[in-house]
């Protein structure tokens, strides 16, 4: 699972039953806030340090982790 892609489909995530911690959405939804501001965020699958990728615009499109190599788009 070293080149897993996690696609950006909230709407496509299936209702989970409440537990405790965090959800895999906030999970996505908090390193999604670091990339947009151009942190590096945490990486959801692995916990290294994912930086943000950019489009032909300013703001981030994705981000890729350094350690797993996953990526958010
Ligand atoms: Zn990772």
């Amino acid at each position: 699972m070293a080149t897993a892609h996690l696609e950006r489909q909230p709407l496509a995530l299936p209702r989970l039953p409440p537990r405790e911690g965090p959800t895999l959405e906030d999970v996505l939804s908090r390193a999604w806030e670091d990339l947009v501001a151009h942190r590096t965020a945490t990486c959801p699958v692995c916990d290294g340090a994912m930086v943000p990728r950019y489009g032909s615009g300013p703001s981030a499109v994705g981000g890729r982790c350094g350690a797993c190599r996953t990526e958010l788009t």
